[in-house]
Parts: C-alpha cells; structure tokens; sequence
C-alpha cells in the first residue's frame, strides 16, 4: 500500500528530485486538505530546479511544465515551503481587510507600484532606501486596486483563505508549481492545454487520495492564501480554475 510519503505515481521516476526544503508535518495537522497552485514567474526549467534543490531555499511539492510533464521534489506527507506568510503579513492580516489591503509586499523587481508610493519597514515606517521596505502603500493611504481580485472572489472575506483556521499554509496545503509567467487573461501560449490536462490528472488524483473537494476554497491559488505576497498574479486571472475544480 502506499502511503503521503511514497513518491507519486503518475511522476516519471527521474523525475523525482529530492528538496532539502521541508520538514515533517505536525503530526496533529493530519493530512493535506487543500491544494495551492502557483506559477514560477519563469520559463526556465533548470533555474526553479536548482532553487527548489539549494539549501535553505524554497519548494513545493509539484511541478508541471507547459509540455505537461510532472516534477516532484517533496512527496505530499512532508511539508514543502511553498506558501508561508511572514510574520509581518500575519500581523497585517491579522487587524482584518480594511487594513492589510492598505499594503502590498515590496519586491525589488516589481515595476508596478506608483511613482508616489510609500515605501515601508516591517513596522509600517517610511524607510528612506527603498530596497529596504517590507510593504507598500499608496500615497492616499487607500486600498490597492490590486485587491479586487480577492474582493471579487471571495467576498465579504476579512483574512486571506483559511488564514483563521491555520495561518501557515504549508502546514495543511500540497503546493502545485504551474511553470511560466502567468497572464491577465486565458493565453494558450502561457497555459497551455498539455499544462491543464497533467495538471487536472494530478489535482484529481490528490482529491481522490486526501479527500480534498476539487471545490472553490480547498483548491486555490497562491495569490488567495497569501494576497499581501501575490497581489493578484500567482497564478494570475488567466488561470483557468475550471480545469482543477467541479464547482
Ligand atoms: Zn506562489
């Protein structure tokens, strides 16, 4: 019988690469119960391996290329670092949406935050080198537009996707790299057809072995578990979600 720490079936033994980056799941949480999909932000195959295979980096369990080949780093019963939240975002999230949706995560590629934008420290004070900033607000002290996503999908919701019940999504989640940049809109080129079809196999496959709905809200994106760190593209709104749930 296999078990959440045999390698999965449906990924081609050499394509099994052992990450250093995980660690055993609490024993209370169980088995997984949801699925987050990502995108890498790259084309470049060899580069996400190599990140996924350097100590005291990242991870995630899965990838599948836009050919539709499956990768695993991590089989699903250890805890890949795929989707933590630091503590200053916890602590956003933690005084609700009027709040956390004040502020995007600085990152120093992004080329998308106005040129009045207030750089600031884990401690929400303007820092004067921006390299240096945690988080982003706009100048009005507003909401960011680039939450709309979220307001639209999940309505009425105060905190990111099961932020209440764990407010570490590694610890209950099985991570799914999709490789590419994403796109605002559904592109073939971006995700391709070969990407579903390996994709929707191996969610199905997960939903079956863990009982994990293939539903809104237990098969979900990056971007809704940790919206201050992916601000709406991760996976991106070209993700077609139908392809990796029933409802
Ligand atoms: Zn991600």
């Amino acid at each position: 019988m296999t078990t959440a720490k045999d390698w999965n079936v449906l990924v081609p033994e050499k394509n099994r690469l052992v990450t250093p980056n995980k660690n055993e799941r609490k024993s209370s949480a169980g088995l997984p119960t949801h699925i987050v999909i990502h995108v890498t932000g790259t084309n470049n195959l060899s580069s996400v391996t190599k990140t996924f295979l350097d100590d005291h980096s990242v991870s995630a369990h899965y990838l599948v290329t836009k050919e539709g080949v499956l990768y695993q780093f991590a089989p699903d019963g250890y805890r890949a670092w795929h989707a933590g939240i630091d503590s200053g975002a916890r602590s956003l999230y933690n005084q609700g949406a009027q709040h956390w949706m004040k502020y995007l995560k600085f990152f120093k590629w992004y080329k998308g935050y106005p040129k009045d934008a207030v750089y600031v420290d884990v401690d929400l004070n303007p820092v004067w080198d921006e390299t240096e900033a945690a988080f982003v607000r706009r100048a009005d002290g507003q909401i960011w537009s680039e939450y709309d996503y979220f307001v639209n999908r999940w309505p009425g919701e105060n905190q990111p996707v099961n932020f209440a019940q764990d407010p570490d999504p590694n610890n209950y989640s099985i991570g799914i790299e999709t490789l590419g940049f994403g796109a605002k809109s559904a592109d073939p080129a971006v995700y391709t057809d070969a990407m579903y079809q390996s994709l929707a196999q191996l969610v199905s496959d997960l939903s079956k072995k863990y009982e994990i709905p293939m539903e809104k809200g237990r098969v979900v994106g990056h971007e809704d578990v940790n919206p201050i760190g992916r601000f709406g593209w991760d996976p991106a709104p070209g993700f077609d979600w139908s392809t990796v749930r029933k409802s």
